[in-house]
């Protein structure tokens, strides 16, 4: 029998590229079809068939406090009620600018945008306005939105120029985009030694969620925050998946450095499209309408995605919030590795806050060529196996996990359970 999950997904495909409307959400990587779910509560998700899920995806970080958190839909459907968008400012607004500006001091000025991507983008634009410089240092293995400056791939070496990683991103373009590896000091040292005057900005993620969970070497942010400020360069920390996430004020508290700019996403919004980037005075002075660097947005700052977002952050300001969540989080990475090595089957394992990394390989990786080195045959096999067994990871081996405060005890009890299982499945494939 034709599952209605098999029937959508090949209509799907005769509208809609791939079938979907982010790449991430095909099973490219995996192979099979991708689940269409039509419910979430808490921890949970119903697909079109009825099957029951744990979700460890999460919307891909914004989640947080779980799927249709009963106070999160009540402010949604109040605020919705005055109409969904004025094209005009609202308190609103001013309420999430003090609550960004009160979890994370080093924004000073903020403007409020509606993804991930206008904010890394539009935080670029103001670094390069406010330095007069055109180039941009990313790192491998770091996604920051799909912006044309930013699909680049890592160059081979040190000083290589960037190509572009995606068709129809212009050379020219590309061109001013130099890639690093992460957490080497020592490149990092030598670009800014040949170029550093040239350079408007540094992005990069403070704890990297977009190759599998990649931790930072202290020694690399601290570099990073003390070479940019002896060159004059903007440090945009993209927090657009750290942010309220590995700590309540990002990975800048956790770690203790400060970045001059952070671009938020993912969890401001609770779910609905917010996106935000902010950070010194002076620098975000230069954006219109106060300054010459252009930025706008039909839809930004839109009262009820700010409404969503506003209310989980709220419910994540609770007493020990973010300790339990790192805590359940730990418990569930310490059970799976428990049980791959109680298998026999070569597997690590780490987490930072709700975020969790999970890698067959010996070691948890520290690099971009690391990750690319652990075993994706072995991962599939991991995957179909746990999907099966109703858990719902990201259908990647390169992709970071997620819990939210609505995880319980019994989940995390039957994750490992199912790991179990995938690992045995895993030991009779070989
Ligand atoms: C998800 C993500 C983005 C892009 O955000 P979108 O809302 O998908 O445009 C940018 N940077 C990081 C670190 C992300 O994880």
């Amino acid at each position: 029998m034709t599952s209605k999950n098999q029937i959508l997904f090949e209509k799907s495909q005769q509208l809609i590229p791939g079938g979907v409307n982010s790449p991430v959400r095909a099973f490219r990587s995996v192979g099979g079809t991708p689940i269409f779910f039509k419910k979430g509560l808490g921890s949970k998700l119903w697909d079109v068939d009825g099957k029951e899920y744990i979700d460890y995806i999460n919307s891909w970080g914004p989640m947080i406090v779980g799927h249709a958190h009963p106070e999160v839909i009540e402010a949604v459907q109040a605020v919705a009620a005055n109409s969904l968008s004025f094209g005009a400012p609202t308190g609103l607004e001013l309420e999430m600018a003090e609550t960004i500006n009160k979890l994370v001091p080093s924004m000073e000025q903020i403007r409020l945008v509606s993804s991930g991507t206008e904010a890394t983008m539009s935080a670029i634009r103001v670094a390069r306005g406010f330095t007069g410089r055109s180039k941009l240092v990313k790192f491998e293995g770091c996604y920051h939105g799909h912006a044309d400056s930013l699909l680049v791939k890592a160059g081979s070496g040190l000083l290589t120029f960037g190509e572009p990683d995606s068709a129809g991103v212009p050379a020219e373009v590309a061109a001013n985009t130099l890639t690093l590896p992460y957490n080497d000091v020592e490149q990092l040292e030598a670009l800014f030694k040949q170029s550093g005057e040239e350079l408007a900005c540094v992005i990069v993620e403070p704890v990297v969620g977009n190759m599998n969970l990649v931790k930072p070497k202290e020694a690399f942010l601290k570099a990073l925050r003390e070479l940019c400020t002896q060159y004059g360069v903007v440090l945009i920390f993209d927090e657009v998946m750290t942010g309220f996430r590995v700590h309540l004020g990002g990975a800048q508290a956790l770690y203790g450095i400060k970045p001059d700019m952070t671009t938020l996403g993912k969890v401001i919004g609770g779910g609905l499209p917010v996106g935000a980037f902010g950070g010194r005075k002076d620098i975000m002075s230069g954006l219109a309408p106060l300054g010459k660097v252009y930025q706008a947005g039909t839809l930004s700052g839109n009262p009820v995605a700010v409404t969503a977002g506003l209310k989980t952050l709220e419910l994540i300001q609770a007493p020990d919030f973010h300790k339990n969540l790192a805590a359940q989080t730990k418990k569930l990475v310490d059970g799976l590795v428990g049980a791959a090595q109680k298998a026999g089957v070569t597997f690590s394992g780490q987490s930072v806050g709700g975020m969790f990394g999970l890698y067959f390989s010996e070691a948890c990786p520290t690099s971009f060529d690391e990750v690319m080195a652990s075993d994706k045959t072995v991962f599939n096999t991991f995957f179909h196996s746990m999907l099966e067994s109703g858990i719902y990871l990201g259908p990647s081996a390169f992709e970071a996990g997620f819990v939210s405060a609505a995880h319980t005890k019994e989940d995390i009890v039957a994750t490992i359970a199912a790991a179990e299982k995938a690992f045995q499945k895993i030991l009779s494939d070989k």
